[in-house]
């Protein structure tokens, strides 16, 4: 599933659409709407693309101050852009803006968009219960937010409800680095295990974004290209191989529901 590292990936490759105006819409499987595909068309005919926005794992694509188109990824969504890829089966939607075209496409369709009339109100429902950004709130108040959950911290982290972005890829990833087991509870780790992870979670996320994103099943870059931050993976994916910092072998469990890879003697 595409997380913070990829889908800013995707916002910086589709930027060079802002400022362009929608010369035609078209909608080959209405299942990945939130809206109906006449109104979704209609509405988007002629506007204008003003800027795009990343909100946690949401990309927002403003059309001046009226609408808002919003696209989640699910599971296995792509954001392309002509000429990297001609649409097949499983393109949902195509959006010309003057001779670039954007297309939606998603195999399992577990991602969406939708259009939204661009106020607060209209946004809300997405919005509402996710946390601050990684990049926009301030150390003291993460762990202070932290220091007053009880929950584990790796289901806590894939919750979105205190920061949002990180999901099964990065929260490994990032909990190895910091030495956090992922059960432990948030409010037991003591502010200085805190501060660093906080640390680890800013630089991981941006060098992730650095090598535009871990590909990793369906996920590529708006040109079709792959990111490389799967080369540095340590724990993720790695189960039963040695742990590059203590040699012990990197074990697997579920929590939550997700795969979950660490080291059982780097991480307390
Ligand atoms: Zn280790």
């Amino acid at each position: 599933m595409p997380e913070l590292p990829e889908v800013e990936t995707i916002v910086k490759a589709l930027s060079p659409l802002a400022g362009k105006a929608v010369s035609s819409v078209r909608v080959f499987h209405e299942e990945v709407l939130k809206i109906p595909s006449h109104l979704f068309c209609r509405e988007l005919a002629g506007k204008k693309l003003t800027s795009l926005e990343r909100k946690g794992k949401y990309i927002l694509f403003r059309f001046g101050t009226e609408w808002t188109m919003v696209m989640h990824l699910g599971m296995t969504g792509q954001a392309i852009v002509e000429p990297a890829e001609r649409p097949d089966k499983h393109t949902h939607v195509r959006i010309d803006f003057g001779d670039s075209s954007f297309y939606y496409r998603d195999i399992r369709k577990f991602g969406f968009l939708d259009l939204r009339r661009f106020d607060p109100e209209g946004l809300r429902e997405y919005f509402n219960h996710i946390g601050c950004d990684p990049f926009q709130v301030r150390k003291e108040n993460f762990i202070s937010l932290f220091k007053k959950s009880r929950a584990r911290i790796k289901p806590l982290l894939l919750s979105q409800k205190l920061v949002s972005g990180l999901g099964n890829i990065y929260v490994d990833e990032t909990l190895f680095r910091a030495g956090i087991s992922p059960s432990a509870r948030a409010f037991r780790l003591s502010r200085n295990s805190l501060s660093r992870y906080f640390d680890v979670m800013r630089g991981v996320l941006r060098e992730a974004i650095k090598k535009g994103g871990s590909s990793i099943d369906d996920y590529v870059r708006p040109d079709g290209s792959c990111g490389s931050f799967q080369e540095c993976h340590q724990v993720y994916g790695k189960a039963g191989q040695p742990c590059p910092r203590c040699g012990t072998s990197i074990k697997k469990i579920k929590m939550g529901g997700r795969g979950t890879s660490f080291c059982p003697r780097c991480q307390k």
